[in-house]
């Protein structure tokens, strides 16, 4: 069996369950992946950070080679690259680049989770899929009392958090940079997904990226640099 990558941060049985086959399309989709990369971590990705976190990050899935691979939410691949240079700029993350789970990374203030725990097929998960993994994002954000901003990274990870907190879409329009109050003292803030599409067509800039997470320092009550 294939244990968990080293340095990987501890997520409760509660929010995770790495043999989880919920979602027969994924299921059998890392079966195949296993076949092909049996070297890769190929399980449903449990979230990475600090346990009391202030920020909790949300992304869209794991990508295939990178978080798919290595065990651990925006490792190894393009999309991290990205997220940890401006985590470790605005002193959340120990180290600015992102190798392996067992590269002794920690997060700081700030944990990291996925609407969908699981690699999907061309990064598309089903609607289905997202309702279905849902429940884990819910009982995730159940235990992290001490959240001030849900960072959203794209319109899918969005809806997640609303629909894991219960609230109408309708009422909270995903776009770059916007927010909401959520309740009297947390907030949902939206950047666009630092893909290696959006990065490389500059739809999500380095500075844009830069302004979302320093506004995430702001309202969670941390000094920003
Ligand atoms: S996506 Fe989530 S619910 Fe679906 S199989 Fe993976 S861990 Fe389970």
């Amino acid at each position: 069996m294939t244990e968990r990558p080293t340095g990987a941060q501890p997520a409760s049985p509660a929010i995770y369950d790495r043999e989880c086959v919920r979602c027969p399309r994924l299921a059998q989709f890392l079966r195949e992946t296993r076949d092909h990369h049996p070297d890769y971590w190929a399980r449903p990705v449990p979230s990475f950070g600090a346990p009391a976190p202030l920020i909790l990050i949300v992304g869209l899935a794991p990508g295939m080679h990178g978080a798919n691979r290595t065990g651990r939410p925006f490792t190894g691949d393009h999309a991290g690259i990205l997220l940890y240079q401006t985590l470790y700029e605005f002193a959340l993350a120990s180290a600015a680049v992102a190798t392996c789970a067992a590269d002794g990374l920690q997060l700081l203030n700030t944990r990291i989770a996925n609407a969908v725990k699981c690699v999907p097929p061309g990064n598309k998960p089903l609607p289905q899929e997202i309702r279905c993994c849902n429940a884990y994002l819910a009982s995730e954000l159940g235990e992290l009392p001490t959240v001030r901003v849900y960072l959203a990274l794209g319109r899918v990870a969005h809806d997640a958090v609303l629909m894991a907190k219960g609230l109408k879409r309708g009422d909270y329009p995903f776009g770059h940079a916007r927010e909401y109050p959520l309740g009297a003292d947390s907030w949902l803030l939206d950047s666009y997904h630092c893909s290696r599409y959006n990065t490389s067509t500059r739809r999500l800039t380095t500075e844009m990226f830069r302004q979302v997470v320093r506004r995430a320092c702001t309202l969670a009550g941390l000094a920003d640099v």
